[in-house]
């Protein structure tokens, strides 16, 4: 059976990639889905791991060739999904994970009516520059863009299926895992 695809979003501070691990550490039938990026790779970052890594001209090049299924200039640099992988796992039957932004997400939404769309939150926009902030990845010049686009993510909240309130740390791993299996599963019960 084909595995669903299941976009995961919200703004850069929730704690997203921590909670995909997670899963993807707890529910043997998830994979995920490798984005390309014109962005610079950050410290311990792995080219095919956590990223594919391009230049802008490559990426153009992507583009053209038709290579994505959704892509997003995000925060002055370029993210996208190669699709055809995203259709290998799916055929293999493994259920996939996005780790996009908005615009891809409801990009994905058009084109694959089928996925589901969790989305992720700090329990506050005050606790995800917190966030941000402590992690220490960005220019102030790039968090300050990072939380003016937060703000218009939280407001399309009503847009996803799913949400988990990313607060107590131990209680929003649960809150995922227990999402990816209901909808590996195939419940429409979302919440
Ligand atoms: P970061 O630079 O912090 O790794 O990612 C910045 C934002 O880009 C995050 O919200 C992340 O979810 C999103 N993102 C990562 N990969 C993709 C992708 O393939 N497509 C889109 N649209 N967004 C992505």
């Amino acid at each position: 059976m084909r595995g669903k695809l299941i976009v995961v979003s919200g703004p850069s501070g929730a704690g997203k990639s921590t909670l995909i691990r997670a899963a993807l550490d707890a529910v043997p039938e998830l994979a995920y889905s490798v984005s390309a990026t014109t962005r610079a790779p950050r410290e311990g970052e792995v080219n095919g791991r956590d990223y594919i890594f391009l230049s802008r001209e490559e990426f153009e090049r992507w583009i053209e060739a038709g290579y994505f299924l959704e892509w997003a200039e995000y925060s002055g640099n370029l993210y996208g999904t190669p699709e055809h992988r995203v259709d290998e796992l799916l055929d293999s039957g493994l259920s996939v994970i996005l780790e996009i932004e908005l615009q891809g997400a409801r990009k994905v939404r058009e084109q694959r009516p089928d996925a589901k769309m969790v989305f992720v939150r700090a329990p506050s926009l005050e606790e995800n520059r917190r966030r941000l902030e402590g992690r220490a990845t960005e220019t102030s010049e790039a968090l300050e863009s990072r939380m003016t686009t937060a703000v218009r993510e939280v407001a399309a909240l009503d847009e996803f299926d799913y949400e988990v309130v990313n607060g107590d740390r131990e209680q929003a791993r649960r809150e995922v895992v227990d999402t990816m299996k209901k909808i590996i599963r195939g419940g429409n019960d979302a919440e």
